[in-house]
């Protein structure tokens, strides 16, 4: 390997000076990689961690030959990587392509509409097999030629916008030029899908051109790396697919003991469902065995293979009919197939969930992951180096333990935000979600201070609350009302929404940043309040109510046993307060997005000044949290002397 200094990478960073910190990191990054550590960084928001890691990374990549995969969550940050590729690339030659999903770049309908990947995959296999997709047809007329083209636009980096417009006019596959640019590029942006779903990694790992140890991973938004993984390495089923594979097992060719265990099994479920409690229970590991053993003289595997053997058809037989090629025969084989592999592994929780929507109740089925870590472990083991970074990921040791990576092959580094003159964190006394104290009193005092916050903030106002639950209570205790008062409109989010509802609830909250202010309310840990961003005037005063601790659940139970095993007096910590903890502090980062960013931060629940819960927020906010006496007034004073010294 060739060592690069932080010269190197201090030539290559294209702006003309750095932002406080910013040449700090691209010098520990550059160390780190020398010393062929694996990396954490948490830097705030806003501070240009995108920027000074490229800046570190690519000097030390192309001079030993090795491959930058940049992960991050949505297509904005993809984007704002290949942008800033292209601001070093004036410097340094660089070439780089953000990658999105198939159905995503997709130019035929059918395939675009898809949102379920695996059902797109199928589709887009299909029409290429049976030479029914121009697009793919025109690729390969073209490949050669496409080479040649591509070989002068990749001296820069590209937009994945860039790609589908180019093979727009060329008539062909976007997905397809996407894959061949692939080997040849230094950079790809792209979801994190596509090293932590098993499937599509296996093809991604098939293009890419380079075996995983010549890769540098960044994994932008680290703090959610533990979820994304347990995501990956756990599934769930609705109960009617159960009742649909066994419909296509009465038209297909499938032994009578196949199509008895889908009856069986599904009964059984239904059974189990009625005793459980709180909407959520423990199903018997051993249940799918049992029902093969007991009654249908067949093993789990015979049944698994007879239906992937009937998927198949049922699949060939929608094509044929012009149909979309959905089996619920091949959906229920793969899942059976993870409750094999998961059956006598302790890091596996097998469970029953009731949920109820607008459209009714359901009842679904999961093999769950207690446990991250074999799956980011793998990743580390893999790659180059791993590099990882977000805004909170404190602490350090405990995230370092749960991810599983060895402390002694990671270096950390947190830079400390400048909010401190700029965040007014508050918490207030008298106030709680604590389910014993809940009261109708209690909710109608949390309006009455909510209206004191929005009442004395001179912009938009978030409030997210703990849960739907308070939520509700919130507005059955006539916070609209209130705030009608005050001429603020409320935004209220929902579980129900679709991405584009929720995209034109936040455009329209926005909108009021500069018209008067207006109100949003979610939820801790809902989309809004993890994943969009409300700069300046777009939210001036958030409000967290309440901790939110999730329901003592069957699952959640297993969690904290599960740590408690693996990590002796910590199991309440990782299972149930720290992604309580984590929720809160990304609910009330929302405002703070850029390093001149003002906000009051009211944590409204007394519980937050406590050891347990004040030891868990962020260094920054637990240095200057200040505890307000419980009475009204308290709240106005400190927001006018806030807001009137930082105007
Ligand atoms: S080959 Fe490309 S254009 Fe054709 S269906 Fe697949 S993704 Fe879509």
């Amino acid at each position: 390997m060739r060592d690069n200094t932080a010269k190197e990478a201090f030539e290559c960073f294209p702006y003309e000076s750095f932002r406080p910190g910013q040449d700090r990191v691209i010098a520990f990054i550059a160390e780190s990689l020398r010393k062929g550590s694996n990396v954490l960084l948490e830097a705030p928001s806003g501070f240009g961690k995108t920027i000074a890691l490229l800046s570190a990374i690519l000097p030390y990549a192309k001079s030993n030959n090795l491959k930058v995969i940049y992960m991050a969550r949505t297509h904005k940050e993809h984007e704002r990587v290949i942008e800033e590729l292209k601001a070093i690339s004036r410097k340094l030659p660089v070439t780089g392509v953000a990658l999105r999903g198939r159905s995503e770049m997709c130019l035929l309908s059918e395939v675009h509409t898809q949102q379920d990947y695996r059902l797109s995959l199928e589709l887009c296999e299909r029409l290429k097999r049976d030479g029914r997709c121009p697009f793919f047809k025109r690729f390969l007329e073209k490949e050669k030629k496409l080479v040649q083209r591509l070989r002068h636009l990749m001296k820069q980096p590209l937009l994945a916008s860039e790609i589908i417009e180019l093979s727009r006019k060329e008539g062909v596959c976007p997905y397809e030029v996407a894959k061949l640019l692939l080997p040849q590029v230094d950079v790809i942006a792209c979801s994190y899908m596509y090293l932590f779903n098993e499937p599509i990694r296996h093809r991604f790992l098939r293009f890419l051109g380079k075996d995983l140890n010549e890769c540098i991973v960044v994994l932008d938004e680290a703090h959610n790396i533990p979820d994304v993984a347990i995501d990956s390495l756990s599934d769930v089923i609705s109960v009617n697919s159960i009742q649909h594979a066994y419909e296509e097992a009465l038209i297909g060719p499938i032994s009578s003991e196949a199509r008895f265990f889908l009856r069986m099994w599904r009964k059984a479920i239904e059974r189990l469902s009625k005793n459980i409690v709180e909407d959520e229970g423990e199903v018997p590991r051993d249940l799918p065995f049992k029902i093969c053993e007991e009654v249908c003289n067949a093993s789990l595997s015979e049944v698994i293979f007879e239906l992937e053997d009937l998927g198949r058809m049922v699949k060939d037989m929608l094509i044929r009919e012009g149909k979309l090629p959905r089996s619920y025969a091949s959906r229920v084989a793969s899942f059976l197939k993870l409750w094999q592999y998961a059956y006598d592994r302790d890091d596996y929780f097998f469970v029953l969930m009731k949920e109820r929507t607008s459209r009714g109740e359901s009842l679904k089925l999961g093999v769950i992951a207690l446990d991250p870590s074999p799956l980011i472990r793998w990743l580390s083991d893999s790659v180059h180096s791993l590099i990882m970074t977000s805004a909170t990921l404190e602490p350090v040791d405990a995230f370092i333990e749960l991810i599983g990576i060895s402390e002694e092959s990671a270096s950390s580094l947190i830079v400390e935000p400048p909010y401190r003159r700029r965040a007014l964190c508050l918490v207030t006394r008298g106030i709680t979600t604590d389910f014993k104290k809940r009261s109708e009193a209690m909710y109608s005092k949390m309006v009455d201070r909510i209206v004191e916050v929005v009442q004395h903030t001179p912009g938009n106002v978030g409030v997210f609350t703990a849960s739907y639950e308070v939520l509700e209570g919130l507005i059955n205790a006539g916070l609209e009302n209130e705030l009608k008062g005050l001429n603020k409109p409320l935004f209220v989010e929902s579980p129900d929404f679709t991405s584009r509802d929720n995209d034109s609830l936040i455009e329209k909250f926005k909108s009021f940043a500069h018209k008067g202010g207006a109100v949003l309310l979610g939820v801790q840990g809902g989309r809004n309040a993890e994943g969009e961003d409300f700069p300046g005037k777009e939210m001036m005063s958030v409000v967290i109510v309440g901790v939110p601790y999730a329901k003592p659940t069957p699952l959640v139970k297993a969690r904290i046993e599960y740590y408690e095993k693996k990590f002796p007096g910590k199991g309440r910590l990782y299972g149930y307060l720290l992604p309580a903890m984590k929720k809160a502090s990304q609910a009330a980062g929302r405002p703070l997005r850029r390093l001149d960013d003002k906000a009051a931060l009211i944590f409204m629940d007394y519980r937050f000044a406590t050891r347990p819960c004040r030891r868990l927020l962020p260094k920054w906010i637990r240095r200057s949290l200040k505890v307000l006496p419980d009475e009204r007034g308290a709240l106005a004073r400190e927001l006018v002397i806030f807001f009137r010294s930082s105007n």
